[in-house]
Protein backbone atom coordinates (compact mmCIF):
# COMPACT_ATOMS: atom_id res chain seq x y z
CA UNK A 1 0.00 0.00 0.00
CA UNK A 2 3.12 2.42 0.19
CA UNK A 3 5.59 0.83 -2.45
CA UNK A 4 7.61 4.04 -3.13
CA UNK A 5 8.85 4.81 0.05
CA UNK A 6 7.48 1.15 2.53
CA UNK A 7 6.67 3.88 5.31
CA UNK A 8 2.71 3.80 6.60
CA UNK A 9 1.12 7.56 6.60
CA UNK A 10 -0.44 7.16 10.17
CA UNK A 11 -1.24 10.36 10.95
CA UNK A 12 -1.95 10.80 14.94
CA UNK A 13 -2.77 14.92 15.46
CA UNK A 14 -1.15 16.70 18.30
CA UNK A 15 -3.59 16.79 21.42
CA UNK A 16 -2.87 20.60 21.68
CA UNK A 17 -3.52 21.94 18.34
CA UNK A 18 -4.64 18.94 16.18
CA UNK A 19 -1.52 19.39 13.62
CA UNK A 20 -0.33 16.27 11.81
CA UNK A 21 2.65 15.52 10.14
CA UNK A 22 1.54 14.49 6.68
CA UNK A 23 4.36 11.84 5.85
CA UNK A 24 5.15 10.06 9.12
CA UNK A 25 8.74 10.83 9.12
CA UNK A 26 8.47 11.52 12.96
CA UNK A 27 5.88 9.29 13.57
CA UNK A 28 6.98 5.71 15.37
CA UNK A 29 5.06 2.82 16.61
CA UNK A 30 6.57 2.22 20.50
CA UNK A 31 4.01 -0.21 21.73
CA UNK A 32 1.72 -2.66 20.21
CA UNK A 33 -0.35 -5.63 21.81
CA UNK A 34 -4.02 -6.68 21.69
CA UNK A 35 -5.49 -4.07 23.27
CA UNK A 36 -3.94 -1.42 21.35
CA UNK A 37 -1.25 0.70 20.26
CA UNK A 38 0.66 3.66 21.24
CA UNK A 39 2.49 6.16 18.41
CA UNK A 40 4.77 8.81 19.30
CA UNK A 41 5.05 11.67 17.32
CA UNK A 42 6.57 15.75 17.48
CA UNK A 43 4.76 18.68 16.47
CA UNK A 44 6.52 21.27 15.42
CA UNK A 45 4.94 23.88 18.23
CA UNK A 46 4.37 21.34 21.04
CA UNK A 47 7.01 19.40 20.21
CA UNK A 48 6.90 15.26 21.26
CA UNK A 49 3.76 13.66 22.14
CA UNK A 50 2.19 10.10 22.54
CA UNK A 51 -0.72 8.71 21.45
CA UNK A 52 -2.59 5.80 22.80
CA UNK A 53 -5.20 4.11 20.09
CA UNK A 54 -7.25 1.39 21.43
CA UNK A 55 -10.85 0.63 21.08
CA UNK A 56 -12.06 2.14 24.29
CA UNK A 57 -10.63 5.58 23.97
CA UNK A 58 -11.43 8.09 21.41
CA UNK A 59 -8.03 8.55 19.99
CA UNK A 60 -7.99 10.03 16.29
CA UNK A 61 -5.82 8.59 13.41
CA UNK A 62 -5.91 10.69 10.35
CA UNK A 63 -4.96 7.66 7.48
CA UNK A 64 -3.91 8.43 4.16
CA UNK A 65 -6.16 8.49 1.59
CA UNK A 66 -5.55 5.22 0.59
CA UNK A 67 -6.00 3.26 4.15
CA UNK A 68 -8.92 5.92 4.41
CA UNK A 69 -10.79 4.51 1.86
CA UNK A 70 -9.90 1.53 2.26
CA UNK A 71 -11.89 1.83 5.80
CA UNK A 72 -14.69 3.85 5.09
CA UNK A 73 -15.29 1.76 1.80
CA UNK A 74 -15.01 -1.42 4.31
CA UNK A 75 -17.60 -0.29 6.46
CA UNK A 76 -19.49 0.90 3.99
CA UNK A 77 -20.42 -3.05 2.80
CA UNK A 78 -21.51 -4.11 6.12
CA UNK A 79 -24.67 -5.72 5.60
CA UNK A 80 -27.54 -3.46 5.52
CA UNK A 81 -30.00 -3.12 2.73
CA UNK A 82 -29.09 0.78 1.80
CA UNK A 83 -27.70 1.57 -1.31
CA UNK A 84 -24.04 3.37 -0.45
CA UNK A 85 -22.51 5.42 -3.08
CA UNK A 86 -19.17 6.61 -3.15
CA UNK A 87 -18.63 9.97 -5.16
CA UNK A 88 -15.33 11.11 -6.01
CA UNK A 89 -13.46 13.14 -8.67
CA UNK A 90 -12.27 11.56 -11.32
CA UNK A 91 -8.68 11.56 -10.50
CA UNK A 92 -8.84 8.85 -7.96
CA UNK A 93 -10.11 6.21 -10.58
CA UNK A 94 -7.12 4.76 -10.75
CA UNK A 95 -6.21 4.91 -6.72
CA UNK A 96 -9.89 3.01 -6.40
CA UNK A 97 -7.80 0.25 -8.15
CA UNK A 98 -5.94 -0.79 -5.31
CA UNK A 99 -8.70 -0.12 -3.05
CA UNK A 100 -10.13 -2.58 -4.86
CA UNK A 101 -7.37 -4.90 -4.16
CA UNK A 102 -7.18 -4.39 -0.51
CA UNK A 103 -11.09 -5.36 -0.59
CA UNK A 104 -10.53 -8.69 -2.41
CA UNK A 105 -7.66 -9.77 -0.15
CA UNK A 106 -10.57 -8.75 2.83
CA UNK A 107 -13.21 -11.47 0.97
CA UNK A 108 -15.31 -8.86 0.68
CA UNK A 109 -18.15 -10.90 -1.84
CA UNK A 110 -18.66 -8.97 -5.42
CA UNK A 111 -22.08 -8.14 -4.84
CA UNK A 112 -20.94 -5.97 -1.73
CA UNK A 113 -18.14 -3.82 -3.84
CA UNK A 114 -19.01 -0.41 -3.23
CA UNK A 115 -20.72 1.52 -6.25
CA UNK A 116 -18.37 4.49 -7.02
CA UNK A 117 -19.03 7.60 -9.27
CA UNK A 118 -16.78 9.50 -10.23
CA UNK A 119 -16.89 13.56 -10.70
CA UNK A 120 -15.30 15.17 -13.76
CA UNK A 121 -11.58 16.25 -13.38
CA UNK A 122 -10.44 19.80 -14.14
CA UNK A 123 -7.26 20.11 -16.13
CA UNK A 124 -5.05 22.95 -16.18
CA UNK A 125 -4.12 23.74 -19.78
CA UNK A 126 -0.89 21.31 -19.63
CA UNK A 127 -2.94 18.58 -19.05
CA UNK A 128 -2.12 18.32 -15.52
CA UNK A 129 -5.04 18.35 -12.87
CA UNK A 130 -5.29 21.84 -11.56
CA UNK A 131 -4.06 22.30 -8.39
CA UNK A 132 -5.29 23.91 -5.55
CA UNK A 133 -1.72 24.11 -3.86
CA UNK A 134 -0.55 25.99 -7.20
CA UNK A 135 -2.86 28.72 -6.16
CA UNK A 136 -1.82 28.62 -2.01
CA UNK A 137 1.69 28.01 -2.48
CA UNK A 138 2.48 30.90 -5.81
CA UNK A 139 -0.73 33.24 -5.62
CA UNK A 140 -3.21 34.13 -8.46
CA UNK A 141 -0.25 35.35 -10.33
CA UNK A 142 0.84 32.41 -11.02
CA UNK A 143 -2.03 30.42 -12.57
CA UNK A 144 -2.22 30.15 -16.60
CA UNK A 145 -4.37 32.89 -18.25
CA UNK A 146 -7.08 30.34 -18.91
CA UNK A 147 -7.83 29.75 -15.25
CA UNK A 148 -10.54 32.06 -14.31
CA UNK A 149 -9.83 33.18 -10.55
CA UNK A 150 -13.02 31.86 -9.35
CA UNK A 151 -12.38 27.99 -10.56
CA UNK A 152 -9.85 28.27 -7.30
CA UNK A 153 -10.95 30.79 -5.32
CA UNK A 154 -14.80 30.95 -5.30
CA UNK A 155 -15.19 34.04 -3.82
CA UNK A 156 -13.84 35.57 -6.78
CA UNK A 157 -16.90 34.60 -8.70
CA UNK A 158 -18.30 38.02 -10.66
CA UNK A 159 -21.79 37.95 -8.60
CA UNK A 160 -23.68 36.91 -5.35
CA UNK A 161 -23.74 33.17 -4.34
CA UNK A 162 -27.07 32.70 -5.47
CA UNK A 163 -25.84 33.58 -9.28
CA UNK A 164 -22.77 31.24 -8.51
CA UNK A 165 -25.19 27.85 -6.97
CA UNK A 166 -27.39 28.44 -10.40
CA UNK A 167 -24.43 28.66 -12.79
CA UNK A 168 -22.80 25.59 -11.26
CA UNK A 169 -26.56 23.61 -11.28
CA UNK A 170 -26.49 24.40 -14.65
CA UNK A 171 -23.55 23.54 -15.87
CA UNK A 172 -24.17 20.12 -13.73
CA UNK A 173 -27.27 19.74 -15.88
CA UNK A 174 -25.74 20.91 -18.82
CA UNK A 175 -23.09 18.14 -18.47
CA UNK A 176 -25.90 15.60 -17.63
CA UNK A 177 -28.08 15.60 -20.41
CA UNK A 178 -25.90 13.46 -22.37
CA UNK A 179 -23.94 11.23 -19.30
CA UNK A 180 -20.94 10.05 -21.19
CA UNK A 181 -19.64 13.98 -20.62
CA UNK A 182 -20.16 13.72 -17.28
CA UNK A 183 -16.99 10.78 -17.02
CA UNK A 184 -14.67 13.24 -19.13
CA UNK A 185 -11.97 15.54 -18.07
CA UNK A 186 -12.55 19.65 -19.14
CA UNK A 187 -9.46 21.49 -19.27
CA UNK A 188 -9.99 24.99 -17.82
CA UNK A 189 -10.64 26.79 -20.82
CA UNK A 190 -13.33 24.03 -21.92
CA UNK A 191 -14.70 24.57 -18.73
CA UNK A 192 -14.83 28.44 -19.06
CA UNK A 193 -16.15 28.24 -22.78
CA UNK A 194 -19.31 26.30 -21.24
CA UNK A 195 -19.91 28.68 -17.83
CA UNK A 196 -20.31 31.48 -20.31
CA UNK A 197 -22.28 29.73 -22.99
CA UNK A 198 -24.91 29.25 -20.16
CA UNK A 199 -28.03 31.28 -20.81
CA UNK A 200 -27.95 35.47 -20.06
CA UNK A 201 -31.16 35.24 -17.40
CA UNK A 202 -29.88 32.81 -15.65
CA UNK A 203 -29.72 35.02 -12.48
CA UNK A 204 -33.37 36.52 -13.06
CA UNK A 205 -34.80 33.22 -13.10
CA UNK A 206 -37.45 32.36 -10.28
CA UNK A 207 -35.70 29.87 -7.91
CA UNK A 208 -38.02 26.67 -8.05
CA UNK A 209 -38.01 23.21 -6.62
CA UNK A 210 -37.88 21.05 -9.59
CA UNK A 211 -39.20 17.61 -10.50
CA UNK A 212 -38.96 15.43 -13.42
CA UNK A 213 -42.26 13.39 -14.79
CA UNK A 214 -43.27 11.33 -17.84
CA UNK A 215 -44.00 12.99 -21.13
CA UNK A 216 -47.48 12.26 -20.90
CA UNK A 217 -48.34 13.66 -17.72
CA UNK A 218 -45.96 16.53 -18.29
CA UNK A 219 -48.31 17.11 -21.56
CA UNK A 220 -51.27 17.53 -18.74
CA UNK A 221 -49.48 19.87 -16.64
CA UNK A 222 -47.96 22.53 -19.70
CA UNK A 223 -51.78 22.14 -21.32
CA UNK A 224 -53.00 23.09 -17.68
CA UNK A 225 -55.23 20.06 -17.72
CA UNK A 226 -53.38 18.69 -14.86
CA UNK A 227 -54.07 20.45 -11.31
CA UNK A 228 -52.67 17.96 -8.68
CA UNK A 229 -49.83 15.62 -8.54
CA UNK A 230 -48.88 12.89 -6.92
CA UNK A 231 -45.96 12.30 -4.83
CA UNK A 232 -44.77 10.13 -2.32
CA UNK A 233 -44.01 11.96 0.87
CA UNK A 234 -40.21 11.66 0.68
CA UNK A 235 -37.45 14.21 2.45
CA UNK A 236 -37.83 16.20 -1.10
CA UNK A 237 -41.02 16.36 -1.11
CA UNK A 238 -41.62 17.46 2.57
CA UNK A 239 -39.55 20.66 1.98
CA UNK A 240 -42.67 21.80 -0.36
CA UNK A 241 -44.09 24.71 0.65
CA UNK A 242 -47.91 26.55 -0.31
CA UNK A 243 -46.60 29.23 -2.72
CA UNK A 244 -43.49 27.83 -3.51
CA UNK A 245 -42.62 27.40 -7.60
CA UNK A 246 -42.08 23.83 -8.43
CA UNK A 247 -40.53 23.50 -12.14
CA UNK A 248 -41.44 19.98 -14.12
CA UNK A 249 -39.05 18.88 -16.25
CA UNK A 250 -39.00 16.15 -19.26
CA UNK A 251 -35.88 15.86 -21.11
CA UNK A 252 -34.96 19.37 -22.33
CA UNK A 253 -38.76 20.51 -21.73
CA UNK A 254 -39.64 22.10 -18.70
CA UNK A 255 -43.27 24.16 -17.25
CA UNK A 256 -43.13 26.66 -14.30
CA UNK A 257 -45.43 26.17 -11.93
CA UNK A 258 -46.60 27.34 -8.27
CA UNK A 259 -48.29 25.12 -5.79
CA UNK A 260 -51.62 26.30 -4.30
CA UNK A 261 -51.73 23.54 -1.59
CA UNK A 262 -50.24 20.65 0.44
CA UNK A 263 -52.41 17.96 1.22
CA UNK A 264 -51.03 14.64 2.73
CA UNK A 265 -52.53 11.27 2.65
CA UNK A 266 -51.58 7.51 4.55
CA UNK A 267 -51.60 6.35 1.14
CA UNK A 268 -52.81 6.36 -2.40
CA UNK A 269 -56.30 5.12 -1.66
CA UNK A 270 -57.03 7.29 1.19
CA UNK A 271 -55.15 9.67 -1.34
CA UNK A 272 -57.55 9.09 -4.30
CA UNK A 273 -60.76 8.97 -1.88
CA UNK A 274 -60.54 12.68 -1.39
CA UNK A 275 -59.06 13.85 -4.54
CA UNK A 276 -60.78 14.63 -7.96
CA UNK A 277 -59.55 12.29 -9.54
CA UNK A 278 -59.81 13.80 -13.50
CA UNK A 279 -57.15 16.90 -11.30
CA UNK A 280 -54.51 14.22 -11.17
CA UNK A 281 -55.40 12.70 -14.56
CA UNK A 282 -58.40 13.87 -16.72
CA UNK A 283 -57.80 11.06 -19.42
CA UNK A 284 -57.89 7.91 -16.96
CA UNK A 285 -60.16 5.72 -14.70
CA UNK A 286 -59.79 5.72 -11.01
CA UNK A 287 -58.83 2.30 -11.00
CA UNK A 288 -56.19 2.57 -14.16
CA UNK A 289 -54.45 5.59 -11.87
CA UNK A 290 -54.04 3.50 -9.12
CA UNK A 291 -53.08 0.56 -10.76
CA UNK A 292 -50.57 2.86 -12.92
CA UNK A 293 -48.94 4.76 -9.64
CA UNK A 294 -48.61 1.68 -8.07
CA UNK A 295 -46.48 0.38 -10.90
CA UNK A 296 -44.16 3.47 -10.35
CA UNK A 297 -43.99 3.92 -6.39
CA UNK A 298 -43.38 0.21 -4.72
CA UNK A 299 -45.20 -0.47 -1.19
CA UNK A 300 -42.03 0.65 0.54
CA UNK A 301 -42.10 4.09 -1.19
CA UNK A 302 -45.91 4.34 -0.23
CA UNK A 303 -45.16 3.50 3.16
CA UNK A 304 -43.44 6.94 3.61
CA UNK A 305 -47.13 8.43 2.96
CA UNK A 306 -48.66 10.73 0.08
CA UNK A 307 -49.02 14.02 -1.29
CA UNK A 308 -51.03 15.56 -3.39
CA UNK A 309 -49.85 18.58 -4.60
CA UNK A 310 -52.15 21.43 -6.19
CA UNK A 311 -50.64 23.43 -9.09
CA UNK A 312 -50.96 26.21 -11.48
CA UNK A 313 -49.59 27.55 -14.46
CA UNK A 314 -46.95 30.48 -14.04
CA UNK A 315 -47.09 32.22 -16.92
CA UNK A 316 -43.75 33.93 -18.32
ZN1 LIG B 1 0.73 20.91 18.37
Amino acid sequence: MAPSHGIVHIRVPCPECGWAEKRADRTKLVHLDEDGARFAAVCLDHGPYEIDVDPENDAYIDLATLYRNLVKERLLVRGDTTLRVMLKGGDWAFGSQLVDGALGVLDTPGARMPLRIFTPQVLAPTGVKLSKSLLRDKGTDALPSDVEPWMLDTTQWPGNTDHYVDALLWLVGELLTDPKHFFRSFTVKELGRLMNSRPADLGQRPRAHEMGIYKRYFDLIASGQKTTEIRVNDSSRKRLKEGDLLRFKCRDEEVLTRITRLARYADFDEMFERELISSVNPTASKTDQLRNIREIYPPEREALGVVAIGIELVTP
